[in-house]
């Protein structure tokens, strides 16, 4: 089998060559395990984090380790009792074609005709249960809210605003990197308004898109995004804060918000959010989402590469906003 491993720790940007493209020997299936042929993995911004030593939420890879990440694949060998031969699977076990794992290392999802098995790695996975925790749990979303939401072109971000309009909200903004993703979410997304970051300080940005205000901030890019919302909030604004990855390349941690006191007299809700702990979600999340894929009335865009040499390039494109929807490879 071959494999993608870790064999250097950025400084900054990554680069290819932090990464190697190794053949293994795969091993046997003892009682127990499952032979997974991947049929496609998931490149993810986390991933950014795990590359660098120290401790964070989600462990650093090791150098000259396979490194891990959301797969979805199809088991073609079993000495299980629990996962049968020809079950479709999502584990752990990116960044290589075929992996041998214990059966309790898999969950078996539902084969349906109408369900594309990459949705099980964006719209119906990780980052739609993401979007789903951080809009109704943390953001405690409520109708009529105004929503505005930061890296509202990306997997989780594209969903956040389509579940806010689905869901009721007043307004629902987006700021994204490129025209055409503003485009996209306005023209395609339902999208109230929409801007590009790159056209001028994004606290004017978001008043011109929200000249009222908003109730509610699901935040992907923290930094300017992050300072900006707290300008633009309401009283009793709630914000989920999902991620920062304007600076997950920074070598220096950058300055935080310079208004963080209108939190106080605003009254304001900043919670930070790991998608992990609120599996307990999933249900009314995959019975919700997959009725409005099935009605039409949910769009799950994906930017797919092909092939595990595509990998490493599409990790590095997604840090860059390559990507518009959720990015992966098919394998
Ligand atoms: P995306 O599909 O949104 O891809 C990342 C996007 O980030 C790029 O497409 C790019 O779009 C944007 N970006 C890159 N650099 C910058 C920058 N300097 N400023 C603004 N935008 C930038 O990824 P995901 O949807 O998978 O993840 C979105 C966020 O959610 C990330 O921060 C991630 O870490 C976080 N996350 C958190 C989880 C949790 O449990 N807390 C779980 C899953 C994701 P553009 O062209 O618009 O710049």
């Amino acid at each position: 089998t071959r494999e993608v491993q870790l064999v250097a720790r950025p400084h900054g940007e990554p680069v290819p060559t932090d990464f190697a493209t190794v053949e293994l020997q795969r091993p046997d299936p003892t009682e127990g395990q499952v032979v997974v042929q991947n049929l496609a993995m998931s490149v993810d911004p986390y991933m950014r984090g795990r590359m660098n030593a120290g401790p964070s939420y989600a462990p650093a890879w090791e150098l000259g380790e396979t490194m891990q990440g959301g797969a979805v694949g199809r088991v073609v060998a079993s000495r299980s009792s629990r996962v049968p031969e020809g079950a479709l699977v999502v584990s752990n076990a990116a960044w290589r074609d075929v992996a041998v794992l214990a059966d309790t290392e898999v969950s078996v999802r539902p084969d349906a005709d109408d369900v594309p098995v990459t949705w099980h790695l964006g719209v119906l996975g990780m980052p739609g249960l993401t979007a789903w925790a951080g809009l109704h749990r943390l953001a405690a979303f409520e109708p009529g809210d105004d929503v505005f939401v930061s890296g509202a072109a990306g997997a989780v971000g594209s969903l956040v605003g389509q579940f806010a309009r689905l869901s009721g909200a007043g307004s629902v903004v987006g700021s994204a990197g490129t025209p055409e993703k503003v485009r996209w979410l306005t023209e395609d997304l339902g999208f109230t308004a929409a801007f590009d970051y790159h056209d001028g300080p994004v606290a004017d940005l978001l008043a011109a898109a929200a000249p009222g205000g908003i109730d509610v901030f699901f935040d992907n890019v923290g930094g300017d995004h992050l300072e900006a919302a707290i300008g633009a909030f309401r009283e009793h604004g709630r914000a989920a804060l999902c991620g920062a990855i304007s600076g997950y390349n920074a070598v220096e941690p950058p300055a935080g918000p310079r208004n963080m006191f209108l939190v106080v007299g605003k009254r304001l809700s900043l919670r930070g959010f790991i998608v992990g702990d609120h599996a307990d979600l999933r249900p009314q999340f995959t019975e919700a989402v997959t009725g409005w894929l099935r009605s039409g009335e949910l769009t799950a865009r994906e930017t797919v590469r092909e092939g595990l040499d595509a990998a490493v390039p599409a990790f590095l494109d997604l840090l860059r906003g390559g990507n518009t929807g959720k990015m992966l490879v098919r394998l």
